[in-house]
């Protein structure tokens, strides 16, 4: 069977500040974009997993961000830092992650690769 990459995209709207950072110290919000990519053999259904199962599992993990204030979840609730907790929650479900960003703007993201 052949090895394949397959990815979802979310999002969830949050606040957070920066502690001690000269402009992000003060609490604002971000819609922040979530990229997940799992690797894996095509089955004979002919996926690696079912979409629908795998943002399922990715909005389980960061629905606890939505509509929240990040730090009171990470004390430093930087991009790179949710970036980590996230490829953490998944890891520890059992997905073969190979890549996770987390955007905080089109133009701002952090991203583990492997
Ligand atoms: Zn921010």
């Amino acid at each position: 069977m052949e090895k394949m990459v397959i990815g979802i995209s979310t999002s969830f709207s949050a606040a957070h500040s920066i502690p001690g950072h000269y402009k992000c110290g003060k609490i604002h919000g971000h819609n922040f974009k979530v990229e997940v990519e799992i690797a894996g053999e095509v089955k004979e259904d002919g996926m690696v997993m079912d979409f629908f199962d795998l943002k399922k599992v990715v909005d389980e993990v960061i629905s606890k961000f939505d509509h929240a204030l990040i730090n009171e979840i990470i004390e430093i609730p930087t991009s790179e830092n949710i970036c980590v907790h996230v490829y953490n929650e998944l890891k520890k479900r059992g997905l073969n992650v190979v890549r996770v960003r987390v955007a905080e703007n089109d133009d701002k993201w952090a991203e583990i690769r492997l």
